[in-house]
């Protein structure tokens, strides 16, 4: 059977995740890379890959089933989402939840208009985090739902870190407060304010002769990012930094805590434990990237979320096998 033709469009973390992703799916193979930098400058993982400009991929329609948009949430995916979805079947990781009703529009207003599926907001939260707040809201109606990030690296808690004066690199860990989550699995619903579900555990390297009381003094009062929070800076020299804190470690915990009948008390989680948070994020993608295939060859068409796609589309096997060996 003809492969799944992927291409990448973004050569950062998640792009080179996609690409090792493609390796694990048999049905698929790389297409191309794509990028706005010089195709040259850049070295794929895989041997032979090929590496193009961006601007050049409209051209190249008939060689590519699935584009996987790699690109930032900030800046690149609000331009790059409704650009690409009128050439190709999309997947992305759009997270600044938000923000995600503004850019579905956008993305489905192109997709509709091209006749292509662009599935938005792929990845584990939003993604599969997402799906787990809606079963659990689905199935327990009566009852409270609670998502836990962490242990892990928050990029944009880390960037919030770089830029106060005095630091010369940083970062920032989230962690659940374990206390909290105790409480919710033995089926309580209780209500918690910010400081009570996570804690900010910050690495900071200092400039030399910068003044660690008043970087730790700016970095815990810095509104919404740790003013909120339990918040713990730990200076630690250059060296150990990239010894001890180079990987991008998450995952988290969703959790709903219900009743049904007369009181008896139902609790659904879902969690996840990951060691490279943006190689999990590029599976999740390759895996959504076989479902935009097969709809787009159902005739479908616009923009979708995890939240509309049927799972037996993202697995290779059949219906008769999923049926057989895990139902
Ligand atoms: P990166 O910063 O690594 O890459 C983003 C883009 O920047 C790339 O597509 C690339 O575009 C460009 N780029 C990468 N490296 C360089 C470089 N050295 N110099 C210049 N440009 C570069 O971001 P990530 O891949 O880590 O994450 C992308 C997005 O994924 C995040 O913004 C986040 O919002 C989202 N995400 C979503 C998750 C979810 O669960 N839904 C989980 C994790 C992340 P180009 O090749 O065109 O230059």
């Amino acid at each position: 059977m003809a492969k799944i033709k992927v291409g990448i469009a973004g050569y950062g973390n998640l792009g080179r995740g996609v690409e090792l992703a493609l390796q694990q799916n048999e049905d698929m193979e790389l297409a191309g890379i794509f990028t706005r930098r010089d195709p040259k400058s850049l070295v794929p993982q895989t041997p032979g890959a090929k590496v193009f400009a961006l601007a050049d991929a409209p051209s190249m329609q008939a060689e590519i089933d699935v584009m996987i948009l790699c690109g930032g949430s900030a800046t690149d995916l609000p331009e790059q989402g409704p650009q690409l979805a009128q050439y190709f079947n999309t997947i992305d990781s759009f997270d600044t939840h938000a923000k995600i009703p503004q850019h579905f529009a956008a993305v489905d207003a192109a997709a509709a208009r091209s006749g292509h599926v662009a599935i938005i907001s792929v990845g584990w939260d939003p993604g599969l985090f997402s799906l787990n707040r809606l079963l659990g809201e689905a199935s327990l109606p009566q009852g409270a739902s609670y998502t836990f990030w962490g242990r892990g690296v928050s990029q944009g808690h880390s960037d919030a870190i770089r830029r106060v004066p005095g630091v010369k690199d940083a970062k920032q860990y989230t962690v659940p407060v374990q206390s909290a989550i105790d409480r919710i699995r033995g089926g309580e619903t209780p209500a918690f304010t910010t400081r009570e579900k996570h804690l900010r555990e910050c690495f900071v390297v200092l400039q030399p002769g910068a003044d660690a009381v008043a970087v730790e003094k700016t970095i815990k009062e810095m509104p919404n990012y740790f003013a909120d929070y339990d918040t713990t800076v730990h200076f630690i020299s250059e060296e150990e930094l990239r010894r001890e804190h180079a990987a991008m470690p998450h995952g988290g915990f969703v959790i709903r805590s219900g009743q049904t009948g007369e009181g008896t008390r139902q609790v659904m989680e879902f969690s996840l434990k990951l060691e490279s948070n943006p190689e999990f994020t590029s599976s999740v993608l390759v895996a959504y990237a076989r479902a935009a295939y097969r709809l787009a060859k159902e005739g479908q068409s616009g923009a979708k979320t995890v939240l509309d796609i049927a799972p037996a589309y993202l697995s290779p096997k059949s219906g008769e096998a999923l049926r057989a060996e895990l139902l």
